[in-house]
């Protein structure tokens, strides 16, 4: 290869860089289970929620962190949190009825996402916090407590559209939630129904990195509590939602040359780095780049416990002091609904290299037992080099003694064009082989399952949850999984 690669290599803490080291054992379990492979680590999971109760509890509030069910539809993770004292955020009545299955009680549920008449009966039945989210959704809810005489159901208010007097930041639009202007319409609704509804506190999730707008959105949380507070209700919990983030690409110069490159390649300044010239939202025009760059940023050093603790140390837009301490003032519980950040370094998918091969215009090919969609990381804009595993290795084949380095695109199983699980050359320390299996490495946060399809009769990856270490790795299926130790039987 002529030109230097381009690594962006991954992120990996325990359990997930030793469980990498274990080549021998992945391979078993692909030849065992097929591929590609989903591989989750549940004990990182607990680990993750419990790092967030600590920035929580150093801001010295109570609460709960909620696990946001959607971003893996894993029963393992599920089951697991079950035995700890976090709780689980459900969008769909599936979820629901999977996080009661596990064990979670009403108390530890809250529901949210669009709902329908049978999400929200189970909801209001088994005592879950409900968010609400418009008008309608409040009206229905109420309608079903009185009809099956429910005791009355908790709600959050779920708000949007956020904008602070004075300060030029605005929360962007969502499809979600209640207008903070039009909070007034829905007290006057609030007030129709205090028999069955128990308005607990405000809520917002915003889908952004900025810690500016969320703490516009946090601060307008506040009034709004002030407002529930002057009509004679009794609110006790803000609710922040999710949105911390996940650090994917462990090197910021890595990072950072890779998007200069890629933004050369559009001008064709160098030889393109995707395929197609695909820009991902780049595009050159007379000379100079248009358009923006459509990428997760993949280096994160602030994300995950550390957003959530850089929030709450903002200080709030127009109120002039910390977020976190008007929180403790009040006596607010703080709730947090991470879905990305708490499956933070949880989970692997495993593709088997089917073959290698050149493309008339000399573009190396790697195909890949696996489909674009069973590997969501590019769809999610998220560019992270995968791990070369080779049969009988001691660990990923590593850049730093490559001796013939590879640029190489990844195409998926599909008989379809558009089915590239890459579509930029990866760097690889070497030129893989049939037989290899390339490790991608934290995808459990909506990269496994969300957008996975049976398309030609291919089945989505089987999952398997692995936990002990090196030495004493134990798997199972991931719908066998369950927190308690199984009878192990006599050594012989
Ligand atoms: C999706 C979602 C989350 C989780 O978002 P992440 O970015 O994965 O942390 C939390 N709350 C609500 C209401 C959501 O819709």
């Amino acid at each position: 290869m002529d030109e230097a690669p381009l690594y962006l290599r991954p992120r990996l803490e325990p359990p997930l860089a030793p469980l990498l080291d274990s080549s021998d054992l992945l391979h078993t379990l692909v030849d065992a289970l097929g591929s590609p492979l989903d591989v989750l680590l549940p004990d990182r999971i607990a680990a993750n929620a419990e790092r967030f109760a600590d920035v929580r509890r150093a801001h010295r509030l109570g609460g709960r962190e909620f696990f946001a069910h959607k971003a893996n539809r894993s029963s393992a993770l599920v089951r697991h949190l079950a035995a700890t004292r976090a709780g689980v955020d459900v969008a769909s009545l599936d979820e629901l009825r999977h996080a009661l299955g596990a064990g979670f009680t009403g108390d530890r549920i809250v529901a949210s996402g669009p709902k329908g008449p049978e999400f929200l009966w189970l909801a209001a039945l088994v005592g879950a916090t409900v968010h609400i989210d418009g008008p309608t959704e409040l009206d229905t809810l109420a309608g079903i407590v009185r009809d099956h005489r429910l005791a009355p159901v908790r709600v959050l208010v779920r708000l949007s559209g956020f904008t602070s007097p004075g300060v030029a930041i605005r929360s962007r639009e969502s499809r979600f939630g209640v207008p903070a202007a039009a909070l007034d319409g829905l007290l006057d609704d609030l007030e129709r129904h205090r028999d069955a509804i128990d308005p607990v506190g405000t809520a917002y999730h915003l889908d952004t990195v900025s810690l500016d707008e969320k703490a516009v959105a946090l601060e307008g949380c506040l009034h709004a509590m002030n407002t529930l507070r002057a009509r004679g209700f009794q609110p006790r919990i803000v609710d922040v939602g999710g949105g911390f983030g996940t650090g994917y690409v462990e090197h910021r110069d890595e990072w950072d040359r890779y998007t200069t490159e890629l933004t050369r390649a559009v001008l064709g300044e160098r030889p393109p780095l995707t395929w197609g010239g695909h820009g991902y939202g780049l595009r050159a025009e007379g000379g100079t780049v248009r358009g923006s760059l459509g990428l997760y940023p993949a280096h994160r050093p602030d994300a995950g416990p550390a957003y959530l603790d850089a929030l709450l140390s903002r200080t709030a837009p127009t109120l002039g002091r910390p977020l976190g301490g008007l929180l403790l003032e009040n006596l607010y519980d703080l709730y947090v609904e991470p879905g990305r950040a708490l499956l933070d370094q949880c989970g692997l998918t495993l593709a088997r290299v089917l073959e290698t091969r050149t493309t008339r215009a000399g573009e190396p090919v790697l195909r890949l037992a696996a489909k674009a969609t069973d590997i969501g990381l590019e769809d999610h804009g998220v560019l992270v080099d995968p791990l070369l595993l080779d049969r009988g290795g001691s660990g990923p084949a590593d850049p730093a003694d490559a001796k013939e380095p590879a640029g190489v695109f990844l195409t998926g199983s599909l008989c379809l064009e558009s089915d590239l699980i890459t579509r930029r050359r990866v760097f690889l320390p070497r030129t893989p082989c049939p037989g290899d299996l390339l490790a991608f490495a934290n995808t459990a946060g909506y990269c496994m399952d969300f957008a996975a399809t049976h398309a030609q009769r291919q089945p989505p990856a089987r999952k398997v949850a692995i936990g002990g270490g090196p030495g004493r790795w134990r798997w199972t299926l991931d719908e066998e999984y369950w927190p308690v130790p199984r009878p192990e039987g006599r050594s012989a």
